[in-house]
């Protein structure tokens, strides 16, 4: 029997544990997935060993720290720096990153996006950033400090603080910061919020499971909006790929996932 887990602070919120263990019940896959909450990500690489795990998922605010507990990074995550997926490949840990594509499964239905304002500057925003320029769409970030903005610069993205920014026309709005995940904080003051959400056509939220202040103004101002759970399930169905190295079918994993939702 297999074990793997989600690492995060917090954790108990997640819903991978049931996303994953409702593919490995329903197809007769020997796993068993849980969550462990762990504060210090500089503990992460010992936990996953200690806990005798195969594979594990990570979310905030360890994912760079993710990044630097694995032995080998392979795709995507080399580019950004960030990992949320790790196997345990014969002792050694290999990162990946499988929120990007998910999220670029989630806004299919916005059809041609060209232009995005990222909110927030953490390791989704850098691993949906370096994804959206893949595909030429232009990227502007905001972040209340100005710290982790230069990452985003060296990229190419136009970036603001909270002081410097004023809203121009975009296509999409991507809420990435932790704002409204367990409080009621916006992820801007308010008055930015809303200049934005006039300038824009869609909204989206990494944040899913419940209508966070952010989602909550966008549907006053009849904004087509969503939150994260498609972009959780994009990046749960590649991330349960790699855990069983291809001895699951893709579409049976997607569909025994998507029922998940429904419990
Ligand atoms: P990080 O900790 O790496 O980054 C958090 C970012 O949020 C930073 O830019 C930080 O700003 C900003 N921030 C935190 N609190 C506030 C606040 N009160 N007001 C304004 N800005 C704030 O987090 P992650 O990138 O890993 O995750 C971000 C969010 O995305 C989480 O809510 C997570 O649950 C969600 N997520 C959802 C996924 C899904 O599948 N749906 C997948 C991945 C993430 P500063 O730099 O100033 O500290």
């Amino acid at each position: 029997m297999q074990l793997f887990s989600i690492f995060g602070d917090p954790v108990s919120h997640s819903r991978s544990p049931l996303m994953h263990n409702c593919v490995f019940k329903n197809l007769k896959y020997r796993a068993c997935y849980t969550r462990t909450h762990l504060l210090d990500g500089d503990k992460l690489r010992e936990t996953f060993f200690s806990l005798g795990l195969s594979g594990a998922n990570v979310t905030v605010p360890h994912k760079e720290a993710a990044y630097d507990a694995c032995d080998e990074i392979r795709g995507f995550a080399n580019k950004v720096g960030v990992v949320n997926t790790i196997v345990n490949e014969n002792g050694k840990l290999i990162g990946y990153n499988t929120d990007a594509d998910g999220f670029m499964y989630s806004i299919e239905e916005f059809g041609d996006v060209k232009n995005i304002l990222i909110l927030g500057a953490g390791g989704t925003a850098k691993a949906l950033s370096a994804r959206f320029l893949q595909d030429n769409i232009k990227v502007d970030v905001i972040n209340r400090s100005e710290g982790r903005l230069s990452y985003f610069k060296e990229l190419g993205c136009e970036c603001h603080t909270w002081e410097s920014f004023k809203a121009k026309k975009y296509d999409l709005v991507v809420n990435t910061t932790s704002a409204g995940l367990k409080d009621e904080e916006l992820p801007a003051p308010k008055e930015i919020i809303d200049s934005t959400l006039n300038n824009t056509n869609f909204v989206a939220d990494a944040i899913y499971g419940k209508l966070t202040p952010f989602l909550k103004m966008a549907k006053e101002k009849n904004i087509t909006f969503k939150d994260g759970a498609d972009m959780l399930l994009g990046q749960g169905v590649l991330a349960n790929e790699l855990f069983v190295n291809g001895e699951l079918n893709k579409e049976d994993i997607k569909t025994y996932m998507q029922k998940s939702f429904e419990l």
